[in-house]
């Protein structure tokens, strides 16, 4: 927790929601929300007692025993004004948005957009969940499923995303009829509530949605929560394990989203142009702040005389502001994510790898405070170096080099995460053998950042996810609620008994 500065003094305090009220918390520990490219304090956010803490998880328990019976249709109606509301209001999301997490406002908008296309697939759940039936499993027996909700679930959920992942979580746990607690961000909690206020205001009734504020103990107290059922949870790997390993310990149905490390591999005839844009676009966008992020390129064969190219385009980026017109770049979150990347880039010179082009300080006039890191290229990066080891989070590509696409894949697999991949060829028979033969769970192909719509589910996987079952698309739905069979005959005056059956058949 930083200190409250003068400024913080003055300025407005972040809301809890709790059984529809949006309320004052009575904690005396607050963080500042600091514009990160000039370090004025937005607001404050409340670390919540555990006394609010327990009383957001009795109002989501009390709703639930309404909620849960409440019209498909109903609900499903509720999500189509929810993302009429989110449209009308999306460049004063944006704008929140940008002011509190540093990122482009055209980019903001794209958060708020793609959280956007969760909440349209919610206000289909009249056509997603949907049991199964068999009829005449036996003689007269036919065999169901209900696909019914859990009771009070949470939601705990990262800086980088503050609209779209929230957006991950809520409308389809309280969709497929449960109620929701939330734990935003304490870094840039402001656009998030404003999603929330609109959802209410789209008919999400009292006590449905809940939202609480704080860091490592609020988490905490939600894995501990006896009534809590699931928890989705989205952020840092080392945190998610630990969210995953405590609350799986308690009984919950946990899915968890990490880290990353997203390769993409260049082979010689790739569209070079096109190529470079996409590497540029998803290494340096987001300052280099998304979980799927390009954060290296395996130059195949040829492709690594491109080197010179591609540092051209990363030195045309803006770097500013996000709410100045042209910029591609924006700062990064705190000062405290500023010194470490800056850190690892010196880590980086002082493990051998040629510093292609540094960022370390760019002049950004106007904006002298601001968390500002250029687009930064490493090549020559070979794993046991800390900037291919750790996840940087930050506008710093690695480059290494490979002979031939099997090199390169072997390459990728070695690496414990599984994010997303993307592979730039105009050969179909190399873009086959990749899709086959990657071991990561979202892949490109000639598309840099592979973040499926939500049709399909968000589908990282091995270090990068814990948990069987994605957000968002069908994966969701298995997610959030309990499949109960039903397994049922139905007699009448004229069925012809049949005695006592002592076997386990059914006749
Ligand atoms: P983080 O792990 O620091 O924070 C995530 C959440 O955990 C926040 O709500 C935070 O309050 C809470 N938290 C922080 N420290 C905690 C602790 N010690 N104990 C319990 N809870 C704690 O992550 P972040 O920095 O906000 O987000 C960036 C990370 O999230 C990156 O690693 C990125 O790859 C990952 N991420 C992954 C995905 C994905 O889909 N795989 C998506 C977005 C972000």
């Amino acid at each position: 927790m930083n200190a409250p500065t003068s400024q913080a003094v003055l300025a407005p305090t972040v809301k809890l929601l709790i059984g529809g009220k949006f309320v004052e918390s009575k904690t005396t520990q607050w963080r500042d929300v600091v514009n990160p490219a000039t370090q004025e304090v937005l607001a404050r956010v409340p670390f919540a007692t555990p006394e609010e803490i327990d009383a957001a998880v009795a109002s989501a328990q009390e709703a639930f025993k309404t909620w849960k019976k409440t019209a498909i249709g109903a609900r499903a109606r509720i999500f189509l004004k929810y993302q009429q509301l989110i449209r009308e209001n999306m460049a004063e999301l944006a704008a929140i948005l940008t002011a509190e997490q540093g990122k482009t406002l055209p980019d903001a908008e794209g958060d708020v957009f793609r959280g956007l296309e969760v909440v349209e697939h919610a206000a289909s759940i009249g056509n997603l969940q949907l049991g199964e039936l068999a009829n005449n499993v036996a003689g007269g027996v036919d065999t169901y499923t209900l696909l019914q909700p859990l009771g009070v679930c949470a939601g705990i959920t990262p800086f980088n995303f503050p609209a779209m992942i929230p957006l991950w979580m809520f409308p389809m746990a309280i969709a497929t009829g449960n109620t929701f607690v939330l734990k935003p961000s304490e870094q840039d909690p402001m656009v998030t509530m404003r999603l929330v206020e609109l959802a209410l205001e789209a008919g999400i009734p009292p006590g449905v949605l809940n939202v609480i504020h704080g860091g490592e103990a609020a988490v905490n107290a939600i894995c501990d929560h006896k009534d809590i059922k699931a928890i989705s949870f989205v952020g840092s790997t080392k945190v998610g394990t630990h969210v995953y390993n405590r609350a799986s310990l308690n009984g919950k149905r946990v899915q968890c989203m990490m880290g990353a490390k997203n390769h993409a591999i260049v082979m010689p005839d790739a569209n070079k142009e096109q190529t470079l844009n996409a590497l540029a676009g998803a290494a340096f966008g987001a300052a280099g702040q998304r979980c799927m992020a390009l954060s290296v390129v395996v130059l195949v064969g040829e492709s690594q005389k491109w080197i010179p190219e591609l540092v051209a385009k990363a030195k045309t980026l803006k770097v500013s502001a996000g709410v100045e017109k042209g910029t591609d770049v924006g700062p990064v979150v705190s000062c405290a994510a500023k010194d470490r990347v800056q850190g690892l880039i010196e880590r980086g010179i002082a493990d051998g790898a040629t510093l292609e082009l540094d960022g370390r300080n760019p002049s950004v006039p106007g904006y002298e405070k601001g968390n500002f890191v250029g687009p930064t290229v490493f090549s020559g990066v070979k794993p046991g170096m800390s900037i291919y080891d750790q996840e940087i989070f930050g506008p710093v590509l690695c480059l290494s080099a490979a002979a031939d696409i099997d090199e390169a894949i072997e390459f990728i697999n070695s690496n414990p995460n599984g994010n997303g991949t993307a592979i730039f060829t105009q050969s179909g028979a190399a873009a086959r053998k990749f899709q086959e033969e990657i071991d990561v769970g979202q892949v490109g192909i000639n598309v840099p950042i592979p973040v499926p719509v939500p049709l399909f589910s968000f589908s990282g996987s091995r270090a990068s996810k814990l948990g069987d079952l994605g957000p968002y698309g069908k994966q969701v739905i298995m997610f959030y609620t309990q499949t109960k069979t039903v397994t049922a005959r139905w007699f009448d005056d004229s069925t012809v008994s049949q005695g006592v059956n002592t076997t386990i058949s059914l006749k």
